[in-house]
């Protein structure tokens, strides 16, 4: 199903690139596909967009292990479309450029004009919860509402922060905009650059009387109860980044996003191996010789399975499609039934007379054939 390029390659670093060469790579491509210096070319863009996905993903130390585990799987498209990863727009594009190429917008920088807009307050930082999921919720995918205590906005002043309407002045500095322009000589001719204000810090007003249940700040500590809808087919470390469900910011600046850590709950019967899941099946010895019709556990309820006469220990029966589903993908993987032939560890006097006698026939006699798979083709079976 994928047909994304590696985010490597598409910056053309190795995965042992350190953060400064991923960012100078990423300078480099985006200086290339820039839509100022490819106007029009709608192959350009879409190189610049691909670009910057893969520096979001690469540029952030958690997102980049995830990367590396779990490849673009790791940022899949979750059904409640709250998952980061893949189609980020221009305007979040243009917003990184901040940290990439210094204070000086992207734009400004070839004379576009393209403003990142008005940045209000300071973002809120992002906030981690660890999710425990069960084989069966794994195995469906699960919605889990969670109560988190966190920064919320503050609901007297609506986040701005300040006392009432007239307690907020417009900028005298920048007139509202947030932004101060400059014409700069460089040598590549004038240019003309665009700072953050300094006296209102861009945010376009200043406040002359704070909002007193927050104190100015524009968010309060509370908490918010939170539905996340986690896909089918996760597993253990995974991580999941809900955009915007993490500390509100101060003065009205964006909200963090809220990473959710899955934690996987072990199952006493049932044993996890990829999307395989592995049963051990003890059977009695007269069950062995006789076949029977056993219900084992599985990941969705219980499934009848029926076990042949002249089972041998250490036979392996494969329940096709009873396993874990690949996130997003149709793949399935199997349930494993690995058979134990239960040999008895205390006997009556007279069962001991019968298994004497039964001892001296020819038919109790191991005589593996040729085609009864040794225990080391088995295991590689299982992993094929
Ligand atoms: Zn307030
Ligand atoms: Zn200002």
């Amino acid at each position: 199903m994928s047909t994304k390029r590696d985010y490597y390659e598409i910056l053309g670093v190795s995965k042992s690139a350190s953060q400064e060469e991923i960012k100078k790579a990423y300078r480099k491509v985006a200086m290339q596909f820039h839509p100022d210096r490819n106007p029009g070319d709608k192959a350009a863009e879409e190189k610049f967009k691909e670009a910057a996905e893969a520096y979001e993903v690469l540029n952030d130390a958690d997102k980049k292990a995830q990367y590396d585990r779990f490849g673009h799987n790791a940022f899949g498209q979750g059904r409640s479309g709250g998952f980061n990863g893949g189609g980020m727009n221009m305007d979040d594009i243009f917003s990184q450029f901040g940290d990439i190429f210094g204070e000086d917008s992207f734009g400004s920088f070839f004379g576009g004009g393209r403003g990142r807009g008005q940045a209000r307050g300071t973002r809120g930082s992002n906030l981690r919860v660890k999710i425990k999921m069960n084989y069966e919720e794994v195995a469906k995918g699960a919605n889990k509402t969670i109560k988190i205590k966190k920064y919320v906005r503050c609901s007297t002043c609506q986040g701005n922060g300040a006392k009432d309407k007239n307690s907020m002045q417009t900028c005298a500095t920048c007139n509202g905009s947030g932004q101060v322009k400059r014409v700069q000589n460089t040598f590549l001719g004038q240019m003309q650059t665009v700072t953050t204000c300094p006296t209102c810090s861009g945010e376009g007003t200043t406040v002359t009387n704070k909002c007193i249940s927050c104190k100015g700040e524009g968010r309060v500590y509370g908490e918010e109860t939170v539905s996340i809808d986690i896909p089918a087919g996760v597993q253990e470390g995974m991580q999941l980044s809900i955009s915007g469900k993490g500390n509100a910011g101060e003065r009205g600046g964006g909200n963090g996003d809220l990473i959710v850590l899955i934690e996987e709950e072990t199952h006493p019967q049932l044993h996890r191996d990829g999307l395989n899941v592995a049963f051990d099946l003890h059977i009695s010895f007269p069950d062995a010789v006789f076949g029977t019709q056993i219900e084992v556990p599985t990941i969705d309820g219980r499934a009848k399975i029926k076990i042949p006469p002249g089972t041998q220990s250490g036979k392996i029966f494969r329940l096709k499609g009873k396993g874990f589903p690949q996130i997003n993908s149709y793949e399935k993987g199997d349930q494993l039934i690995h058979i134990n032939v239960w040999t008895p560890q205390n006997i009556s006097s007279e069962e001991k007379t019968i298994l004497e006698r039964l001892s001296r026939s020819a038919n109790f006699e191991p005589k593996p054939e040729k085609n009864d798979k040794s225990f080391f083709d088995k295991v590689r079976e299982m992993f094929n």
